[in-house]
């Protein structure tokens, strides 16, 4: 479903975010991406939808070509791609209801998105998509009313009207307290159990990618580092993933789990 191949990414005060990353994300699967700050996962995953424009090799998603693609097909792909994400906010200033809208942007032209002209249909499963997150009471609520956690939830809601079936999670509950941390993770197995979606979410919390994730993926410098089953993720590899200390620290913290 998605490929990367041989993909660096130079930014360009020459750091080195990606360095030939060869990668093969198949249907329904739920990847976390894991490393110690400044490790590439956020370039790696921006760099699936071109947020993070890559610098050589080539990016697949459904079998088109991410870095060949027109402007026209990067919108068509980017329509399969949802996004949640702490930087990626919602307008706080506008309802619950209208920020959830907003994901059936790409299905319109620009003349119909700018009057915000959405369909029946389209009410009818932004109600449908706040229900599965637990939030169709906050419909009419001004987003800058919601918790953070329910901000993120707000967020796979948009993520589910966009239909999209690919979601990718750039450490959505990395300020979020251990409660709601885990109703935004349930959420997310939810949704990739239930209705399929691939899952890619990078996580600080290495209890949480081993609960949830079907697969780990670990970076190093760039680099992937490990690739595998939760169960094969030992500690031996932990340690030469984050370095000892690092690495007592990490597993030690359960706060985070
Ligand atoms: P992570 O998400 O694992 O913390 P990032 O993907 O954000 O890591 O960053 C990988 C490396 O690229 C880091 O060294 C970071 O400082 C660098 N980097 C990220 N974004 C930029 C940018 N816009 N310009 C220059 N360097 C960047």
């Amino acid at each position: 479903m998605i490929i990367f191949d041989n993909v660096s990414k130079i930014y360009p005060n020459g750091v080195k975010g990606l360095q030939n990353i060869n990668l093969a994300i198949n249907e329904g699967e739920f990847v976390a991406i894991i490393g110690l700050s400044g490790a590439g996962k956020s370039t790696l995953l921006r760099a699936v939808n071109q947020l993070v424009p890559i610098t050589t090799g080539d990016i697949q998603v459904n079998g088109r070509s991410i870095t060949q693609a027109t402007k026209k097909e990067l919108r068509l792909i980017r329509r399969e791609i949802g996004l949640i994400s702490q930087h990626f906010n919602l307008v706080k200033r506008s309802t619950v209801q209208k920020n959830v809208l907003s994901g059936r942007l790409g299905y319109y032209s620009t003349f119909k998105s700018m009057f915000g002209l959405f369909t029946k249909e389209d009410y009818g499963r932004t109600v449908e998509a706040l229900t599965s997150v637990g939030l169709s009471d906050k419909l009419h609520t001004r987003s800058d009313q919601l918790s953070g956690g329910q901000q993120q939830r707000v967020l796979i809601a948009r993520a589910l009207v966009q239909q999209a079936p690919i979601i990718l999670a750039d450490e959505p509950v990395a300020s979020l307290d251990p409660i709601t941390t885990e109703k935004v993770m349930d959420d997310l197995r939810q949704i990739n159990q239930t209705m399929g979606k691939t899952i890619l979410i990078n996580l600080h919390s290495i209890p949480l990618a081993r609960d949830y994730s079907s697969r780990i993926i670990a970076l190093k410098e760039g680099q992937i580092v490990f690739d595998g089953l939760p169960a094969a993720l030992t500690d031996e590899r932990l340690e030469s993933i984050y370095g000892k200390r690092i690495f007592e620290e990490k597993v030690g913290d359960v706060s985070e789990a």
